[in-house]
């Protein structure tokens, strides 16, 4: 049975049985709407699902107008203080509001941003974090994983007060353990999906490992419906990160995933130039298929045993293999072009 409650964004569903989602947030002026679009674009080309802007005034609420009909995936706007703004925000099309109730300015702002929510079937993200604790909250619990998650069920409770259930709720945290930790127990506290991620994670080699981290050990455990990488600079580049996370996690497959051996002394062939080589010239393919290139033949196979098709590098001749069984030798010389040809093969029967 589902964890969670499906929540439906625009065109698209969290939650329930779906896959995870993938998210990313755009670093243009919101107000610059073809500059926004292109971004958006360009997140969508690399395989965002979800995407979400500043909004944090007028102009920024009216750029939406603009905006939501150019682009294909659901548009979610971000929120600070201001619940007209989210109104606002959400009669100009977003399909999403992510607001903070605790700064909205009051319970009757937030029952007026879910009046409005309701009326356009969009769901509210309820965004908690360290900075942002009510003080009575903060004296009790200080601002820990326990803090964030009172913090969480008070906004929760609210809404649902004013009869409003289509939430998505994220904790986060720029410390690792504390995100961990927190969304664990509001795992097990709440049905609603969770969207996960490490604020302010860093730049992209940083951030990665922070959020491979953080992200990867909820998702281990079946716990998250949505991610979004968070890394410094273009977004772009969060997708593939968000991508190779729920990939190494188990929890989703896309297109070709390349496995291949750090090399040692026993390598007798390129590995990485291969194994860049492959990924290259499969880039472009959506079904999941999983390729391994492999130094040596001593080990090759058997360190890849859960690969759809594999090569195990030899000094004349390297070994084809699939799933861990070695099924002929092919010249070394010809690596690339048999194992081409294989995954080309390989891609008219779905894996195993
Ligand atoms: S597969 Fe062979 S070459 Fe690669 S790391 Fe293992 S032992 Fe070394």
């Amino acid at each position: 049975m589902a964890r969670t409650k499906e929540i439906r964004i625009g065109g698209t569903a969290i939650g329930g049985d779906h896959p995870v989602a993938i998210q990313s947030m755009t670093n243009t002026d919101t107000r610059d709407a073809d500059a926004t679009v292109r971004q958006i674009r360009a997140l969508e080309e690399a395989g965002c699902e979800i995407v979400r802007v500043s909004v944090y005034d007028e102009a920024c609420a009216r750029a939406l107008l603009d905006i939501r009909p150019k682009i294909r995936i659901p548009l979610v706007a971000d929120i600070h203080f201001n619940s007209r703004l989210a109104i606002l925000a959400l009669e100009n099309g977003a399909n999403k509001v992510r607001i903070n109730p605790g700064n909205i300015g009051g319970d009757d702002r937030v029952r007026a941003v879910a009046d409005c929510a309701r009326a356009h079937r969009a769901p509210i993200r309820i965004g908690v974090n360290g900075g942002s604790l009510p003080g009575d909250i903060r004296e009790k619990y200080g601002t820990g994983p326990r803090a964030l998650c009172e913090s969480m069920l008070r906004s929760v409770r609210l809404l649902e007060s004013f009869g409003f259930g289509d939430l998505v709720l994220s904790v986060k945290s720029s410390d690792v353990a504390a995100m961990v930790r927190s969304n664990r127990e509001l795992a097990a506290l709440t049905c609603y999906p969770l969207h996960l991620g490490v604020t302010e994670a860093g730049t992209p080699e940083t951030g990665l490992v922070k959020s491979a981290i953080g992200i990867g050990a909820l998702l281990l455990d079946g716990i998250g419906e949505t991610i979004r990488v968070s890394l410094s600079g273009d977004p772009v580049p969060e997708v593939a990160a968000a991508r190779a996370i729920l990939t190494a996690s188990g929890r989703r497959r896309f297109g070709v995933e390349v496995i291949a051996c750090p090399t040692c002394g026993r390598s007798t062939i390129d590995v990485a130039g291969l194994a860049a080589e492959v990924e290259r010239r499969t880039r472009h393919i959506a079904s999941p298929l999983r390729v391994a290139v492999m130094g040596c033949v001593v080990n090759g196979p058997g360190e890849a045993r859960e690969a759809d098709i594999g090569i195990a590098g030899g000094p004349e001749h390297s070994l084809l293999f699939s799933r861990g069984e070695v099924r002929r030798k092919v010249p070394s010389q010809r690596i690339l072009e048999v194992l081409m040809k294989e995954i080309e093969e390989g891609l008219k029967t779905p894996p195993g």
